[in-house]
């Protein structure tokens, strides 16, 4: 009986051992480190309690151009898996040197459908710190479809990782498209009701959006919190005259006398954050539902 006992263990411990050998025991988490708010997001969804999703960037930096210091960045090189959105997201990611059998670039299936953006854009001079857009858009999640590829990308790779919880994440996938996608069907819907409305982006962010919405928009590279230059002001002015534009999008709530100027100028602002970090209060979805009411008021007469 006892030798019975100690078969079954033994084989119990070998199974465990090679079954999965990321996770040897039943119950562990894997950890994922990730480079922006929407992939901790689509993780978390996806990957639930079998998942510790770390996003260590703070609050209040920008993950596009954020540096993590040393610390940091070994801590991604311990992760059990590093999810990067691609399209050359998050600078740093290039320069320093990850476990390639521990990254997935959750956008590389679509890298035909990558944006070059034509327009060439400022320096800013802001608390931040100057940064300049290189040519390859890199918001990619404000297409909602792209989005739930990346989504798809991450429940494909955690499945390999855990195979016993593959249908868990794959239910769990299928559970965040239909939210993604009854969002994608409502911001379509939004645009239709007056597709030729000229809009301003305030940051060159929106080349996704605009693509899958059919938004027809231009971009400057004005920042919320600071007020633009005279040069900046006559920038906008002389595009006007080619983009009769009536609404601007911004990323977070503009400076308020920089609203008032907007609207002497006939220009109204509206807020439409991308979510590349966490945001102050609700999730991902409760930021895109709220920008897309916010973008409503655009395309209504
Ligand atoms: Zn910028």
């Amino acid at each position: 009986m006892k030798a019975a006992v100690t078969a079954v263990l033994f084989v119990f411990v070998v199974y465990a051992f090679s079954s999965s050998p990321t996770a040897a025991f039943a119950g562990e988490k894997l950890t994922v480190y990730v480079v922006n708010y929407p992939l901790q997001y689509f993780t978390e969804r996806i990957g639930g309690r079998h998942v510790e999703v770390v996003f260590p960037a703070s609050g209040n930096v920008d993950p596009a151009s954020w540096m993590p210091d040393e610390a940091t960045i070994a801590a991604y090189q311990k992760a059990d898996l590093i999810v990067l959105n691609g399209a050359n997201y998050a600078r740093w990611v290039g320069k320093v040197s990850l476990p390639r059998a521990k990254t997935v670039n959750t956008s590389s299936k679509f890298k035909a459908e990558y944006i070059s953006s034509a327009e060439v854009t400022t320096h800013s001079h802001g608390p931040g710190g100057k940064h300049a857009h290189e040519s390859l858009a890199f918001t990619t999640w404000l297409d909602l479809d792209l989005a739930a590829r990346q989504a798809e990308r991450i429940a494909t790779v955690l499945g390999r990782k855990l195979p016993e919880k593959k249908e868990e994440f794959e239910r769990n996938l299928a559970a965040l498209t239909r939210d993604l996608m009854a969002l994608d069907g409502e911001l379509k819907g939004i645009v239709a009701k007056a597709p030729g409305t000229p809009l301003i982006g305030s940051h060159p962010v929106y080349d996704y959006l605009a693509r899958r919405y059919g938004l027809k928009l231009r971009s400057v590279h004005w920042e919320p919190d600071e007020t633009p230059s005279l040069e900046e002001w006559n920038n906008l002015t002389h595009l006007r005259k080619e983009h009769l534009a009536r609404w601007m999008l911004w990323e977070e709530e503009p400076l308020p006398g920089v609203v008032r100027k907007l609207e002497k100028l006939g220009v109204k602002s509206v807020v439409f954050d991308p979510a590349g970090n966490i945001p102050a209060s609700g999730d991902f979805l409760a930021v895109m539902k709220e920008n897309a009411r916010n973008l409503r008021a655009a395309y209504e007469k």
